[in-house]
This record gives C-alpha cells, sequence and structure tokens, in this order.
C-alpha cells in the first residue's frame, strides 16, 4: 500500500508504507539520459526493471549481500527499508567502456587486468564528478572506513553478478551501485538493472543495456526483455 509520496528520480519513486521504516519503491516507464536532455516513456520498462531488481537483490541475499529489499509488491512495486542514503556512488569495471573511455582515452571494450572501483558525488547539478575516498572523507560524505566497506561489497556484488549473467551468454561490463544506512549498518540500496549497468552478449558483444537507448541503437524493451528472458525472469 502506497502512502505519502517522499522522492521522486528519473526513474523511480518512493512511497512511506504501512510500516515506519519500510517504503514502497516504484519503477517507472520513463528512460532518460544525459542528466535527463533525453528522455522517453517506455511502456513496460518499469516493470521489466522491477522484475530484475528483485531478482537480483535475491541472488545478492543468498550470496550473503545485504540490501534494502525485502519483497515484490506488485508489477512495478517493492518493499525496501528506509535508508539514509550516501551520496557516493561506486562504480565498477571490468571492461573500459563509458566515461573511463572519454577520461583516459581507452579504447571501449579494452579488458582490465583486474575490477576497478570509482567513486562519484552524486549531484546532479555538478553531473556527478568523480571523487576518491580523501574527497568523501573531507567533505562528510562517507568514512573512510565506510568507503573501504562499500568497495568490498560493490566487488562481491560484482563477482556474483558476472557469474550470474555469464551463465547466461552475458558480459557484466561495469555498473553503478548506491549504498545507505538502516539501524547502523551499510546496506545496498537503489536498484540493479540494465540501466545502471553495460551487459554486452558474451558472442555479439550486442549491447543489452541502457547504451541501446543512449546511443539509439534499436529497440531498449527488446533489449531488456532479452536480458530478463536469459535469466529466467518471469515478466
Ligand atoms: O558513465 P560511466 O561510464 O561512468 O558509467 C559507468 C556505469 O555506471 C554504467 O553502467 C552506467 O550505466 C552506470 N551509471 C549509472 N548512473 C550514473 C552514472 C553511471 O547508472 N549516474
Amino acid at each position: 500500500m502506497r502512502g505519502e509520496l517522499l522522492y521522486e528520480g528519473k526513474g523511480k519513486q518512493l512511497f512511506a508504507s504501512d510500516v515506519e521504516n519500510e517504503l514502497i519503491q516504484v519503477f517507472k516507464d520513463d528512460a532518460t539520459a544525459f542528466d535527463g536532455i533525453k528522455h522517453r516513456v517506455i511502456a513496460g520498462k518499469g516493470e521489466l526493471n522491477c522484475a530484475m531488481s528483485a531478482f537480483f537483490f535475491e541472488r545478492l541475499h543468498e550470496a550473503g549481500i545485504n540490501t534494502h529489499f525485502i519483497r515484490r509488491e506488485g508489477a512495478v512495486e517493492m518493499r525496501v527499508k528506509r535508508l539514509v542514503m550516501i551520496p557516493v556512488e561506486v562504480v565498477v569495471r571490468n571492461v573500459a567502456a563509458g566515461s573511463i573511455c572519454k577520461r583516459l582515452g581507452l579504447e571501449e571494450g579494452m579488458m582490465l587486468d583486474h575490477p576497478l572501483t570509482e567513486l562519484f558525488y552524486k549531484s546532479d547539478e555538478l553531473h556527478d564528478p568523480m571523487i576518491n575516498t580523501e574527497h568523501a572523507e573531507l567533505f562528510g560524505w562517507a568514512a573512510r572506513e565506510d568507503i573501504a566497506f562499500m568497495r568490498g561489497v560493490a566487488l562481491k556484488v560484482n563477482q556474483r553478478l558476472s557469474d550470474l549473467l555469464a551463465a547466461s551468454g552475458i558480459r557484466l561490463i561495469d555498473f553503478k551501485l548506491e549504498f545507505g544506512e538502516a539501524g547502523g549498518a551499510i546496506l545496498l540500496g537503489d536498484e540493479i538493472t540494465p540501466d545502471g549497468c553495460r551487459l554486452w552478449d558474451a558472442e555479439t558483444g550486442r549491447k543489452l543495456d541502457k547504451d541501446v537507448f543512449r546511443r539509439d541503437l534499436g529497440g531498449l524493451s527488446e533489449a531488456y526483455h532479452e536480458v530478463a528472458g536469459r535469466l529466467g525472469v518471469a515478466i
């Protein structure tokens, strides 16, 4: 049951629920890119993302990773624990793509010798600038040990998701995670969907993630259905 709308982002809404420390996270059909400059509504995307996010969170729970996910409650709704969000995004990269290619002049598709973690300050206004642990600590966004903890969790998530996707013929190129605090613990929050990951077909290299929308490479809904279908996620 949805209560008051507490937050609305580009892809999701958060509502109060009937339980004090639990919220209802609703996945919207909106697709946005380039800080919201490009926008389209794609029917069924909210449901696809809700189903895939629930599936990934469940697999992470099985691997002993604590997340805000409680249970799915409808086509586009899931119940989550209320978090105080940490304004630092953690990106894990296995292969060079996206912003690291621009920043460092790398060729898209270059394998990295080991997974790389990067930190970004979550700020639409500043376009999420890259930061390091010292910035996070100095400006009070996250303590040094909390950053170390988040990086460790992000690498565990990378291992679990990479294995899961590889079994379905999909390469996990990179992804972004967000964390928050609840009851003194740091939990993985937000979502895990092809909106926040790069996923390439292992055989052909075909893109199966939001780059399809960012770069006009075909149907986004078809690509997301393909990922869900290969993972055995029922829509
Ligand atoms: O843009 P960049 O290459 O840094 O993105 C790395 C990964 O993090 C990509 O999978 C992208 O979809 C995701 N990301 C995100 N939200 C952001 C920034 C990056 O989901 N604000």
